[in-house]
């Protein structure tokens, strides 16, 4: 076989810069939410540059879009890297981006170099994987594989009452040309860059991070309900006051889920007081707790001691505990870990394993394929925030990573 190519990290940072003024905000980040305007002139623009490669463009029905460089057998499945477009609300550059970016420049560079492969190779942009206009957030990727229903999340609205499916047919109108795509389609492989979003690999010193899988979640719906009552009137012992029932679980919850490890997270990050007069004790406050761990079965075990721990501190108020949410934790598989970190090591680019505490696409899709993701530092572990930031070098180190293994996976002719 003849050596890999090089990438171009003067090309690849041009089309980042290219896409970092594409929403750009004030702050020098970009606030590009899911399927909104720049969020589509983000996914012309990449069909464009595909479009003026030879390469095909397709949308599936919950608009994700795939950009193909063709194989020499179009019967086989597409192996394909990728991420997402879209980005929180005055939020980072890089985050998504510089996984669609670095598979985009890991194609070229194979196109460049004349490299023939036998299965297809894919650009794969996952619609919405951030959420915070259309919930939940990696919707694209879960319809894809099968998580979700097509009706339903298509349904999901934003605060001003515009649907998911009217958004797609929006991407879909400004993307005449583009074919369509099977949901469900299965990969060969499909592997995601992204940045780490926390501090170790700077921390290490390392440039990339071979992740070895993603930690699970367990949310519950907690609801205290007490009620309404004066608050010049009422006197302590007639009350019924959500508000303190709620908060000393919060408390309690919060001591019960220390952990010596730090291992597992616990996050209220919702927590809903009504009716929200200043001059009324609060009948009614519902609170969602979020607990993750690695282990499906520590989140078992510490996830079942919600409702016990609520229930001991309701006071004379009442408490229903519903489940809000789940998702299992998940393991790449070994067998491609080691093609990414042997790929990084022979680049010379210092490597580690590294655990993900953040969801990603990649998880959903690792049902349809053999499935990795490799990480990149971000300056201070900042994500989800203007000042969020990756070396052009890194972000370089992340494309040659993924074009050496795409090209290994593709099967050279
Ligand atoms: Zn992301």
């Amino acid at each position: 076989m003849p050596p890999l190519p090089r990438i171009d990290p003067d090309r690849l940072w041009r089309r980042q810069s290219e896409m970092d003024a594409i929403g750009a905000t004030p702050g020098g980040g970009v606030h590009r939410l899911a399927l909104g305007a720049d969020d589509i002139e983000a996914h012309r623009r990449l069909a464009d540059w595909a479009a003026a490669r030879g390469w095909t463009v397709a949308l599936d029905d919950i608009g994700n879009m795939f950009l193909r460089r063709a194989g020499s057998d179009p019967a086989l499945p597409p192996v394909a890297s990728g991420s997402h477009t879209d980005s929180q609300p005055m939020a980072g550059r890089f985050d998504g981006m510089s996984g669609v970016l670095a598979a985009f420049e890991a194609l070229e560079t194979i196109d460049d170099a004349g490299i023939a492969t036998r299965h297809p190779l894919e650009v794969a942009i996952w619609n919405n994987e951030e959420g915070p206009r259309f919930a939940p957030a990696c919707m694209g990727s879960a319809v894809y594989a099968g998580m979700r229903t097509l009706a339903e999340m298509r349904a999901t609205a934003d605060a001003d009452g515009i649907t998911m499916g009217a958004c797609v047919d929006d991407l879909k109108a400004a993307l005449p040309d583009a074919g369509r795509r099977e949901l469900g389609a299965p990969f060969a492989a499909f592997i995601e860059s992204h940045i780490e979003q926390g501090v170790t690999l700077e921390g290490n010193g390392n440039i990339i991070g071979v992740v070895t899988g993603m930690q699970g979640y367990r949310r519950f719906r907690v609801e205290v309900t007490g009620a309404d009552a004066h608050s010049g009137t009422t006197p302590r012992a007639r009350r019924k006051d959500a508000f303190v029932a709620a908060t000393e679980m919060a408390v309690a919850l919060r001591a019960a889920f220390i952990d010596d490890t730090d291992t597992m997270r616990f996050t209220i990050g919702r927590f809903e007081v009504e009716p929200g007069g200043i001059s009324v004790v609060p009948g009614r406050v519902v609170f969602v707790i979020d607990l993750r761990h690695p282990s499906a079965a520590a989140l078992q075990v510490e996830g079942d001691r919600v409702a016990a721990i609520c229930a001991g501190l309701k006071g004379p108020c009442e408490v229903t505990i519903t489940p809000h949410s789940a998702s299992d934790p998940m393991e790449f598989p070994e067998a491609m870990r080691a093609r990414l970190a042997a790929a990084a090591t022979a680049r010379g680019y210092p490597n580690q394993p590294i655990f993900s505490g953040a969801g990603h696409d990649a998880r959903h899709i690792a049902r349809l394929g053999p499935a990795g993701m490799i990480f990149i530092p971000c300056k201070d572990g900042i994500s989800h925030n203007e000042a969020e930031s990756a070396e052009k070098e890194h972000c370089a180190a992340a494309a040659q990573v993924i074009a050496d293994v795409l090209i290994e996976l593709a099967g050279p002719v």
